[in-house]
């Protein structure tokens, strides 16, 4: 029997059989040639067969996709057929001398290099195409296609940590759990996990010790994967996939705890078609508009008219609602070419989100006038908030540009130790602030959100980053904030839109030690609504008292899990 151990992202029991996601497709070395003796004719004839077969493999996957992945994996099977790459490939087999693999290799840059070289829509196509040289390349040698399995029986899929493009194949109707031995809890996975409701764990990292084909038993609420599937274990996935079938809902109007008190809840989003989804979760407004994500394709600043008219299509759906709009949060795992630099040293400390508008000015006055114009023309009712503040100066700069605007409540994120600490007087300067849990971990603990291997110091459950969040709340309190007060009327609110908030135990404590909304994935938000109901405000004080004093994170984790019987219900 063999049991391993990550750090639980997103919840559920299940069973079923490790795939491993295949390995990234090795380059052919730049030397490979024919061997001797070979009938190039015949092995350049190899190439055209094995697009045709990689592109029959992409139709059978986007069938079976759909939205954004489904489109997707139609462009790049359109790529496969493309004869400019198989005929150039042809090629340099039978003029070149070079083997089939190095010449798909070569061809698949040449092609690449032409597209960027033609900017615009073409020069996004660029990566299809080398994504398709590396499926074709394996096809040739014989390898699984690199990406998820293609395989009929849903399955436990195993991988290091995911890349953006392999989100976009990730169908939930397959894939019935996630495990990576990389990635850290606020990584891309994570959020993806959430997002699609899929029980996933990361920072598992000796998962590739089980082979694949083997049946385990995965437990996302505690972290674990065994391969010794008990009859309780059964009854536990039987338990969860029952849950299922009877979702939770959210009807809006607030998280209403035992007492009646109630607590904002709102949705992360990053656009449009977020926006949408929000709504349509009974969401109580979007408590975090990441409108980097609008823009990350971008090599040149967006226009004041194109972002307005990005922020009036997002607003669109939010009528009547209150909507933070965070300025551009560019930098560290989110670089955008037209205002970070790619070579800093240790760009998560360098200059990045509101750190950039010392040199590049025009981009946040512009993105302000911006939200000023879409503001004016909507019925959604933007907040405005800057991230990545440490000092006052800088909160006093970012406010006094948003009041030349007009723009009306203006507040901060609270990322770093900087602004938790000294968070009243922040909030003197401000209107409300918001608590970037994700970072905030990352810098109290100097410990790079990405990494799986610093997995257990990246938990908001730390008793250091708990003891930041009471600290920004007691500032906002000392500022004139009312503590008593939940959601639109409090008097300079402080709400969290890290990850943390939609943790059902942890937004127990959050609300607990003074905050007045929570932001998460609207998936979140029925479980997070059920959570709270169970407790009143006085339960919720004691339990954050309790997590605050724990000794550690560990620590704080069990004595809330024992003050919530909940979490355990439903198997969380
Ligand atoms: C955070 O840091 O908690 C946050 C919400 O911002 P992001 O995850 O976009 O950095
Ligand atoms: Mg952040």
């Amino acid at each position: 029997m063999a049991q391993y151990t990550g750090v639980a992202v997103s919840p559920g029991r299940v069973i079923g059989t490790i795939r491993s996601m295949a390995p990234p497709v090795a380059e052919p070395p730049a030397g490979e040639k024919l061997p001797a003796g070979a009938d190039a004719a015949a092995e350049a004839e190899r190439i055209p067969v094995a697009a045709a077969a990689v592109q029959a493999s992409l139709i059978r996957l986007a069938e079976r996709a759909a939205g954004d992945g489904k489109k997707i994996l139609e462009a790049t099977a359109q790529m496969a057929a493309d004869p400019s790459l198989t005929q150039t490939a042809q090629g340099l087999v039978t003029s070149g001398g070079k083997s089939p693999a190095r010449a798909v290799w070569e061809a698949g840059d040449q092609v690449a290099v032409m597209l960027e070289g033609l900017g615009g829509y073409m020069a996004e196509r660029a990566t299809d195409v080398r994504d398709v040289r590396a499926r074709i390349v394996a096809e040739l040698r014989g390898e699984q296609a690199p990406g998820i399995p293609e395989v009929e029986e849903p399955f436990v899929l195993t991988a290091i940590d995911l890349a953006p493009a392999d989100t976009a194949t990730l169908d939930p109707g397959r894939v019935l759990a996630l495990v990576t031995s990389d990635g850290g809890p606020q990584s891309h996975t994570a959020i993806l996990a959430r997002q699609l409701g899929l029980p996933a764990i990361v920072a598992a990292k000796d998962i590739h010790q089980f082979a694949d084909g083997t049946e385990v038993f995965v437990d996302a609420g505690f972290g674990t994967v065994t391969d010794e599937v008990t009859e309780e274990h059964l009854l536990l996935a039987e338990a969860w996939t029952e849950l299922q079938k009877h979702p939770l809902t959210y009807e809006g109007g607030g998280g209403v705890l035992k007492d009646g008190t109630r607590v904002q809840l709102l949705a992360n989003i990053g656009g449009a078609e977020d926006a949408e989804r929000a709504a349509a979760a009974n969401a109580d407004g979007v408590g975090l508009f990441r409108t980097e994500f609008l823009f990350l394709d971008r090599e040149d600043e967006p226009s004041v008219k194109e972002q307005t008219k990005a922020y009036l299509e997002t607003f669109a759906h939010l009528k009547g609602k209150k909507v933070v709009v965070r300025t551009i949060d560019a930098g560290a795992d989110k670089p955008l070419p037209f205002l970070t630099d790619a070579d800093e040293p240790n760009p998560a400390l360098g200059v990045r989100a509101y750190r950039t508008s010392w040199e590049k000015r025009s981009v946040l006055t512009n993105q302000l006038d911006a939200i000023a114009a879409a503001a004016a023309q909507s019925e959604a009712t933007p907040w405005v908030m800057a991230p990545m503040i440490a000092t006052v100066e800088e909160t006093e700069d970012f406010i006094a540009l948003c009041r030349e605007r007009g723009l009306a409540p203006a507040g901060i994120m609270v990322e770093t130790p900087a602004a938790a600490l000294t968070a009243d007087r922040h909030l003197e300067a401000c209107d409300f602030a918001s608590i970037g849990t994700n970072d905030l971990t990352q810098y109290t603990m100097a410990a790079d959100r990405q990494l799986g291997s610093l997995a257990h110091l990246n938990t908001p459950w730390q008793p250091s980053v708990l003891a930041l969040v009471k600290a920004t709340c007691d500032g906002a309190r000392a500022a004139g904030g009312d503590p008593e007060s939940f959601g639109e009327s409090a008097n300079k609110p402080v709400g969290v839109c890290g990850e943390a908030a939609g943790a059902p135990g942890l937004a127990v404590v959050l609300v607990g030690l003074g905050v007045n909304s929570l932001s998460m994935t609207p998936r979140s938000l029925p479980t997070v609504a059920k959570v709270l109901s169970t407790v009143t405000l006085e339960q919720a004080r004691e339990l954050a008292a309790t997590a605050l004093a724990a000794r550690t994170a560990d620590e704080a984790i069990s004595a809330v899990r024992a003050g919530l019987p909940i979490l355990g219900e439903l198997g969380l």
